[in-house]
C-alpha cells in the first residue's frame, strides 16, 4: 500500500468577521488530497483542510512534508489497513524537537487526510476507527456541540447579535460562544447581557472567548469582576497562550471556568500548559486543536496525557469546528464539539447526515472524515 500522489492548495477564508486578535480578510486555508494505492482494495483518494485562523501551509507542505510523505515505501499497519502513525513518522524524520509554530499545522491537514483514507479503506466513518484504536471501542451515541459565532462585523450591533444568536438557537443548540474583548468593559457587558436576552438570561449557556485580550493579571482581574455576575459558561483565551503566569493568577482569582490552548501547538506544549498554568481538572477545559498539532496521532497522546495529569476526557474541547475535530470528539468521548454555526461561513456546519437537536449531533455514518456530504468543503476539495 503506498501513496502516489499529493495535492495542496491554498483557500481563501475571507470574510469580513473579526475578533479581538485579528480580522479574517486575508485568512486563507490549505486544502490537500492524497491518493493511496490500496493493491485489491482499489484506490482511494483522502482530504484534509487545515482548521481557522493560522493560514494555509503550502510552503511548509511542498518542500517538507509531501515529498516526505510521498517518499515513503508503505502505508500499510499490521492490521492490513492504512496506519497514519507510519506516514506521521516519516513527516516528522529529521525535525527538531520543539519550534511547532506553522509546521504542526502543515503536518495536522496532511495527517488528516491520511485518516480519511485509512476509514475509506475501511469503509466506516472515522470516529469509529478512533474509538478502537484510542477509546476501547467507546465513543458518544449523541456528540455534545455548542454553537460558535458572535464575531465582529464592520455594520455590525447588537440586535445584528441577537438575530444571529437566535438563529443557533432556532438550529438546535443550547450552548453558544461569542466574541468579546474588541472594546472596552462596558461594551463586552452590552455584548453578554444582548446574548443572554436570547438565551433566557442563562450563563451557563453562554461562553465568551477574549482572544488573549489580556496583557497583565490586573487585566484580568478586571475581566473576572465584570464578567462574574453573569455565571458564564467559560471565559476562553484570557492571555497569552504561552503566559502560564498570567493564567494561573486568573485561575487563583476566579472561580469560574476558563478554556484555553487553541493556541499550543504540541503535546510538550499541552504538558507545560497542565503543569504550570493552574488548570483546574473540575471545571476548566482544554482546546487543543487536532489539525494544528500535528493531527490525530500527536492529539491521541495528548489526550493521554491530559487524562495522566487528572483532566479528564470531558474537559476535552478541540478548537475551531472542522470535522477532524468532531471525529475527535466523537471517538474519543470528549467534552463536547465546537461548530462554527454561520450557515454561510465555508467551515460552517457539519456533514449533512448528521442531525443537530437539543445541544447534541447524531453520529455521521459517512465513510471517512466526511468531506464529501459537506457540500461546501466539497466544493472546493473536489477541485484538487
Ligand atoms: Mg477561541
Amino acid at each position: 500500500m503506498r501513496i502516489i500522489e499529493i495535492r495542496e492548495k491554498p483557500v481563501s477564508l475571507s470574510d469580513p468577521m473579526s475578533n479581538a486578535a485579528i480580522n479574517f480578510q486575508e485568512m486563507t486555508a490549505s486544502a490537500v488530497a492524497i491518493v493511496v494505492d490500496a493493491g485489491h482494495k482499489g484506490t482511494f483518494t483522502g482530504y484534509g483542510f487545515s482548521s481557522v485562523g493560522r493560514y494555509a501551509q503550502s510552503g511548509l507542505i511542498a518542500e517538507r512534508f509531501a515529498p516526505r510523505l510521498k517518499a515513503l515505501e508503505e502505508v500499510e499497519g499490521a492490521d492490513g489497513g492504512l496506519d497514519p502513525v507510519r506516514g506521521w513518522a516519516a513527516m516528522m524524520a529529521n525535525e527538531k524537537p520543539g519550534g511547532d509554530g506553522d509546521r504542526a499545522g502543515a503536518v495536522g491537514v496532511l495527517d488528516m487526510a491520511l485518516w480519511d483514507v485509512a476509514a475509506k479503506i475501511e469503509g466506516t466513518p472515522l470516529w469509529r476507527i478512533l474509538s478502537e484504536r484510542y477509546n476501547e471501542d467507546r465513543h458518544h451515541d449523541l456528540v455534545p456541540v455548542y454553537a460558535t459565532g458572535g464575531h465582529y462585523y464592520p455594520d455590525g450591533d447588537l440586535e445584528a447579535l441577537r438575530e444571529e444568536i437566535r438563529g443557533y438557537t432556532d438550529q438546535g443548540y443550547e450552548r453558544i460562544k461569542i466574541k468579546c474583548g474588541q472594546g472596552d468593559l462596558a461594551d463586552d457587558c452590552s455584548r453578554i447581557e444582548a446574548a443572554l436576552s436570547v438565551l433566557d438570561g442563562d450563563g451557563s449557556r453562554l461562553a465568551v472567548d477574549v482572544n488573549c485580550m489580556c496583557s497583565t493579571s490586573g487585566d484580568t482581574q478586571e475581566m473576572a469582576d465584570a464578567y462574574s455576575p453573569y455565571g458564564l459558561s467559560w471565559i476562553e483565551e484570557p492571555g497569552h497562550p504561552h503566559d502560564f503566569e498570567l493564567l494561573k493568577a486568573l485561575t487563583d482569582y476566579y472561580e469560574g471556568a476558563i478554556a484555553t490552548g487553541e493556541n499550543l501547538f504540541s503535546m510538550s506544549e499541552t504538558y507545560n500548559l497542565l503543569i504550570y498554568g493552574g488548570l483546574r481538572g473540575d471545571r476548566d477545559l482544554i482546546q487543543v486543536d487536532p489539525a494544528l498539532s500535528y493531527g490525530m496521532v500527536e492529539y491521541a497522546n495528548i489526550v493521554k496525557l491530559s487524562e495522566a495529569g487528572e483532566w479528564p476526557r470531558s474537559q476535552m474541547v478541540p478548537h475551531a469546528g472542522h470535522l477532524l475535530a468532531y471525529h475527535a470528539v466523537a471517538g474519543l468521548s470528549l467534552g463536547a464539539h465546537e461548530i462554527a454555526a454561520r450557515p454561510d461561513f465555508i467551515l460552517g456546519g457539519l456533514q449533512e447526515d448528521v442531525r443537530v437537536a437539543d445541544g447534541h449531533a447524531t453520529l455521521s455514518q459517512t465513510p471517512g472524515v466526511g468531506f464529501e456530504s459537506h457540500p461546501k468543503l466539497w466544493k472546493v476539495l473536489q477541485t484538487l
